[in-house]
């Protein structure tokens, strides 16, 4: 079963807007079996729209297009389906008293512009939207349907859960695809690939495996064929323990999540308690892992001791490892880790210190150079990378290796 995605606004176009409506669609989609062929934005124009429903029923059965609902002039999707559907107007009544009851709720009058929310092409059903002022629509002619929805993202959303999906299935009998995904760290897509090789060509017919990464991460996602066999889901499930085991040496975790998600789970479940000492992540650790909710019986803080004697004089740092070492380097980075356990009154660390760039590189440790340190109890491990890219994503490669390696650390204690 296919469909295809027709993203409409002017907005689209220039940038200013970014189209995450295609995305969040095509994974919801996706997880109902249903393939999208082809995604397209288009302007608020009316010869572009039909050219695009033209083009896009000309090969799928279902289309789903977003944008153009709002009651001001720019949005003209309405006016241009009711062409396409050679159909007149009609006043939704429970549209209205939805629309009334929204006003009055919010003390706002209700314009005429805002009445006009509640009429609709007579060739259409209405899929309600209680999140806004614009109700999706459901057209089907000739077996082929067509949903159309505002762009604002969580309406769309609530139209298509409550309305769209339902609708869909009753309407497409459509068999689920099922995915397994793991994450894995630090290796590289291709040669990821390479070691993968020969998993890949034992995989039953119609399965898949995906490569999804994103800096120094990888999801690996393996899906069944859209042709569902019985054996379907034992065969993923024997095909996916082939992965994580081909996987161990770089897995974060046998599912799609990032190191800090890990960490907090673990940290949750042992209840344990975090601190961390930054240096070139400068606060991006606290960042990442304050974004978490449910962390805080878990995270006592962060000193983010960017500068030398900061790291003395808040980590009493020893001058003489800097000294002899370098502030970039392993005694220093595990000197940090075990020192902010013990000031903030933490079972286990994490430490940085390394070179962001782009300045500051040298023959012997390049930009990139990063030592990261995680110590559980008294027991510190500490490793030196390269990372590569630009400032933001050496920081960001850093600040999810530093809650692998604690991840490492903590699994080992287990
Ligand atoms: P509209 O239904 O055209 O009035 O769109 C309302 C708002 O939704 C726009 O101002 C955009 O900010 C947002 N929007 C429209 N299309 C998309 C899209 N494809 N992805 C994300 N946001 C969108
Ligand atoms: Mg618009």
């Amino acid at each position: 079963m296919f469909a295809e995605i027709i993203t409409v606004g002017d907005e689209l176009l220039i940038g200013q807007t970014v189209d995450t409506n295609s995305a969040w669609l095509g994974s919801a989609l996706n997880q109902h079996g249903i393939r999208i062929k082809k995604r397209c934005a288009v302007a608020d124009d009316a010869h572009e729209i039909r050219q695009a429903l033209d083009a896009a029923f000309a090969r799928v059965d279902l289309v789903l297009m977003t944008g153009g609902l709002g009651p001001t002039k720019d949005d003209i999707t309405k006016k241009v389906l009711c062409d396409y559907y050679a159909c007149g107007e009609r006043e939704d009544t429970e549209v209205l008293a939805l629309l009334e009851r929204y006003f009055r709720d919010r003390g706002r009058v209700m314009l005429e512009i805002n009445r006009g929310q509640a009429v609709l092409p007579a060739a259409c059903e209405t899929l309600m939207n209680l999140r806004g002022t614009a109700p999706g629509m459901w057209f089907d002619r000739d077996g082929k349907v067509l949903i159309s929805m505002p762009g604002v993202p969580y309406e769309m959303q609530y139209i298509m859960e409550h309305g769209g999906f339902p609708r869909i299935r009753e309407r497409f009998r459509s068999t689920p695809v099922t995915h397994r995904t793991l994450t894995v760290i630090n290796i590289a897509e291709s040669l990821l690939s390479k070691h993968l090789e020969t998993f890949e060509a034992a995989l039953p017919k119609g399965f898949k495996l995906a490569y999804l990464p994103n800096l120094n991460l990888i999801r690996l996602r393996i899906s069944t064929g859209s042709e569902r066999r019985a054996n379907d889901e034992a065969a993923l499930d024997t095909a996916f323990h082939a992965l994580q085991e081909a996987c161990r040496e770089w897995m974060v975790a046998a599912e799609d999540t990032t190191p800090p998600e890990v960490t907090a789970r673990l940290l949750l479940q042992k209840k344990l308690q975090l601190a961390t000492a930054e240096s070139c992540t400068g606060g991006n650790l606290a960042h990442t892992y304050t974004l978490i909710p449910g962390v805080s019986a878990t995270y006592r803080g962060s000193v983010v001791a960017y500068a030398n004697d900061i790291k003395k004089l808040l980590l009493g740092v020893n001058p003489a490892d800097i000294e002899a070492y370098g502030a970039v380097s392993e005694p220093v980075a595990k000197a940090m880790a075990l020192a902010v356990c013990q000031k903030l009154g933490t079972d286990c660390s994490i430490s940085t210190t390394g070179i962001a760039g782009p300045d500051g590189g040298t023959a012997e440790k390049p930009v990139g150079t990063v030592f990261i340190a995680a110590a559980l109890n008294s027991k510190v491990h500490s490793e030196r990378f390269r990372f590569f890219g630009t400032r933001d994503q050496i920081i960001q490669r850093s600040t999810w290796t530093g809650f692998h390696l604690l991840n490492r650390l903590l699994e080992s204690e287990a």
